[in-house]
């Protein structure tokens, strides 16, 4: 059986070396006789998956021995109550950034629970740019700031981080996660899902700086308390064992290409392909500004609901899977994550300027 060219936003395609090696492994991991799926998350064989797992994030992302990494469960919209709930416990008050769908449910959550603000937004034009911010734009008192770094849904991408001054920054990355080396220390905390570009959808992963921790509100659900996850290193409860042995494989394969700037050249080679092909076309069209552009979500449309339809068929039939746009955005949407090989990109820009000769 051929395999697709998933361009979904998630969950999103996974390395084939990363499928094979886990089926390899499926009956009998490493001599133990069992699966990853049916091992205790208290024995020795556990213990190695989530300390190695741990270790080579640490290693690959230069995460500092100030952070704590943690390996949740409830997606990244669980901690959008997490966050308020562990950290909104100074002043009370917290700015949010709006740069789109998932911002502003962040928002939301933590407007129930404290004194949220909207410093900044973009939905004045369907968020297809990031807002610039000045210090000043910050509360001073703020507990902190929190943007979404890679917006999945409208395709833009912090380049230049927000100047919070003092205020702690926490970033939602859960759409650019190891796509492209990142400086930890800028942040105090970065998290997000697995199933867009770590692991299948299960395993939430938080890196947070520690002096953070400690601050949770009374009524902190146990399970949602982080210095509570951090004392437990993730084992408080079962953890999502199997998808914590994929995150592991995915470093590795990380790992074996060269780490995160690898992964950065190879992304933006990709990213390339599919921009340069959007501005050269008379059909085809991106959707974000070109200084904003997501190197893993490319939004784009036609002129005509129509013909976005035709595309969207068309492509289906050939092979390439989930190109339609969110259905707050319509038209189109590749989602060019690190496991999309090169050639899919290459394929894809040659099957939409066949489609364009056609069609025009
Ligand atoms: C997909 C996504 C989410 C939601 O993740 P869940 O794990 O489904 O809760 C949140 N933020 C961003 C940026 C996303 O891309």
């Amino acid at each position: 059986m051929a395999r697709v060219y998933n361009f979904s936003a998630g969950p999103s395609m996974l390395p084939e070396e990363v499928l094979k090696k886990a089926a390899e492994e499926m009956l009998d991991y490493q001599g133990s006789g069992q699966s990853v799926m049916e091992m205790s998350h208290r024995s020795k064989v556990f213990d190695g998956i989530i300390k190695d797992t741990e270790k080579l994030f640490r290693e690959i992302m230069n995460i500092p021995d100030n952070y704590k990494v943690l390996f949740l469960q409830g997606g990244a919209s669980t901690q959008f109550a997490a966050i308020p709930l562990n950290f909104m416990n100074g002043s009370g008050k917290a700015d949010y950034i709006i740069t789109g769908q998932w911002a502003k449910k962040a928002f939301a959550e933590a407007s129930r629970y404290g004194d949220a603000r909207a410093v900044a937004s973009s939905a004045d034009k369907t968020f297809t740019y990031i807002p610039k911010t000045k210090k000043e734009d910050f509360d001073t008192e703020a507990d902190y700031v929190y943007i979404c770094m890679n917006n999945t849904i409208y395709g833009t991408v912090y380049h230049e981080l927000p100047d919070t001054g003092d205020i702690p920054l926490i970033a939602d990355i859960s759409s650019c996660f190891l796509s492209e080396p990142l400086d930890v220390t800028k942040f105090a905390m970065v998290y997000g899902g697995a199933q867009k570009n770590v692991a299948p959808a299960g395993v939430t992963i938080c890196i947070i700086r520690e002096d953070m921790l400690g601050k949770a509100r009374d009524i902190t659900p146990t399970m949602l308390n982080y210095s509570i996850q951090a004392d437990n290193n993730s084992l408080y409860n079962t953890p999502p064992c199997w998808n914590i042995y994929i995150t592991k494989l995915v470093l590795e394969w990380i790992k074996g290409l060269g780490g995160l700037e690898a992964m950065k050249a190879r992304n933006e080679k990709k990213a390339k392909i599919l921009y340069d092909f959007l501005d050269s076309s008379k059909m085809f069209r991106g959707t974000v500004i070109p200084e904003d552009r997501s190197l893993m979500n490319v939004p784009f449309v036609t002129d005509s609901d129509g013909l976005n339809a035709k595309f969207i068929k068309e492509a289906t039939d050939n092979g390439f899977v989930n190109l339609k746009g969110h259905r707050t955005v319509g038209g189109m949407r590749a989602s060019i994550y690190n496991a999309m090989p090169i050639e899919g990109v290459e394929k894809l820009v040659a099957f939409m300027t066949k489609f364009e000769q056609e069609n025009s």
